[in-house]
């Protein structure tokens, strides 16, 4: 099994990588940004509840994203490996994935940080925003959501790299570019 966390900030390219990467490694492929998105849409009673805090740029607590991983490890538990996309978001989530996985009797093969300039990233970010459709690709909540990066996701890195299963990758260039070199990366664990 091949269980790899993509990791980087908003905006570093995580959710189009990710695209190519299950579909090459046959990976059961989990963004919580995608799931949460899905709920607000159908207005499910999670997604009432996260509403403001996502449109704001605040995280959403750590119970509810791990409780919508748990499930989706537990359904394809079977499969080829994981892929998560913007999650573990905190330390905390990092620690009660570490212990689902443990549960399960799975690991981390890998932690693969994309690296990119945070202008690049503001950019990218608000040339999506014209088409994405999504409340928080303005600037003001973009702001604020590297304010949330920083404070309580960046920790995250520090954590996996006392493990020492962390590999920072360059995120600029071609989508292909950056692709081959996560490829690069897995294709050595
Ligand atoms: P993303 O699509 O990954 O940029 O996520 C969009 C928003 O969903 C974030 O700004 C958070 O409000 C929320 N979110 C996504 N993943 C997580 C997570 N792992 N923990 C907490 N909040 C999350």
């Amino acid at each position: 099994m091949l269980n790899i966390i993509l990791f980087g900030p908003p905006g570093a390219g995580k959710g189009t990588q990710s695209q190519y990467l299950k579909d090459k490694y046959h990976l059961a492929y989990f963004s919580t940004g995608d799931i949460l998105r899905e709920e607000m849409a159908a207005k499910t009673e999670i997604g009432l509840k996260v509403k403001a805090l996502i449109d704001a740029g605040n995280l959403v607590s750590d119970d509810i994203v791990v409780e919508m991983i748990r499930q989706r490890v537990k359904e394809n538990i079977k499969g080829n490996g994981f892929l998560f996309d913007g999650f573990p978001r905190t330390v905390r989530q990092a620690e009660m994935l570490d212990e689902m996985f443990a549960g399960f009797s799975l690991k981390i093969n890998g932690v693969l940080s994309l690296e990119v300039p945070q202008d690049m990233l503001i950019e990218r970010m608000l040339e999506r925003g014209k088409t994405s459709g999504r409340a928080d690709d303005n600037i003001d909540t973009i702001r604020h959501r590297f304010e949330e990066y920083d404070a309580k996701t960046k920790p995250v890195m520090n954590y996996y790299e006392t493990f020492g299963n962390l590999h920072k990758i360059n995120g600029v260039g071609k989508i292909e570019e950056v692709f081959d070199r996560l490829c690069a990366e897995i294709d050595k664990m």
